[in-house]
């Protein structure tokens, strides 16, 4: 299997009947003709030789949800992009759509949870349902990742896991959550360790508030690409 076929079977999952029915309600919630949404699981963007990785938490309703394409056609996606093109690692500030001519530049961008949840919050069974996807994306892209960029503390949560059941060793006690971490974490087969580094969410409710900064996602996206390229 390779990323395109994980790709194609991640848009039929149908495993949690809780989000299924929430991604397939959104047109209705928007007056919006059914055919103006995916309604469907977002896989992951960008190219199959990626060293740098991007984990968001999940796709919003009226954002990827409905364009099909990760943190494509809402704010957070604004924000990301702008910071991504910044640094060299996109090749336009904007995502407006799956056809918008978009490229990622040695970058590949997933969530642990490939539907739109109500209120941005999956359930424990839902991550755990969803699981499988980010594992088998990740062995996929091993041979070249090298530096994880984490967009808040459940992208974390939830990564940290799946890359323990890899091949990668998670320090005990699990590494916490910070905007600015970076942890190593080394190879148990004695391939190439990988660096996650922590940077807050891109979600409105950092980026209005300043929690979150351009210039400061923008240096968490320099540190990955020097780490990346070491
Ligand atoms: Fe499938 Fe993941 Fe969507 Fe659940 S959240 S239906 S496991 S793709």
């Amino acid at each position: 299997m390779d990323l395109q076929d994980l790709d194609n079977a991640v848009v039929g999952c149908r495993r949690c009947p809780r989000l299924v029915a929430w991604r397939e309600s959104a047109p209705l919630q928007h007056r919006a003709r059914p055919e103006e949404y995916w309604s469907r699981p977002v896989p992951g963007f960008g190219p199959a030789d990626a060293r740098i990785g991007v984990i968001g938490l999940a796709p919003a309703l009226h954002g990827s949800n409905r364009t099909g394409r990760m943190f494509t056609g809402d704010r957070s996606g604004d924000f990301l992009f702008e910071a991504l093109h910044a640094v060299g690692l996109a090749s336009q500030p904007h995502a407006v759509s799956r056809d918008d001519g978009l490229t990622l530049f040695g970058t590949r961008i997933a969530s642990p949870v490939r539907c739109a949840p109500p209120e941005n919050k999956p359930t424990p069974q839902e991550r755990d349902n969803c699981r499988p996807w980010l594992a088998q994306e990740l062995e996929l892209l091993r041979p070249t990742l090298r530096a994880v960029v984490v967009l808040g503390a459940f992208g974390w949560q939830a990564l940290l896991p799946v890359l323990s059941a890899a091949c990668w060793e998670v320090p005990k006690p699990r590494p916490v959550f910070a905007h600015g971490a970076e942890i190593v974490l080394p190879a148990t087969d004695g391939g190439a360790p990988l660096t996650l580094l922590g940077c807050f969410h891109v979600s409105p409710h950092n980026t209005f508030t300043g929690r979150l900064t351009q210039e400061m996602v923008r240096d968490v996206f320099r540190r990955a690409i020097v780490v990346a390229d070491d």
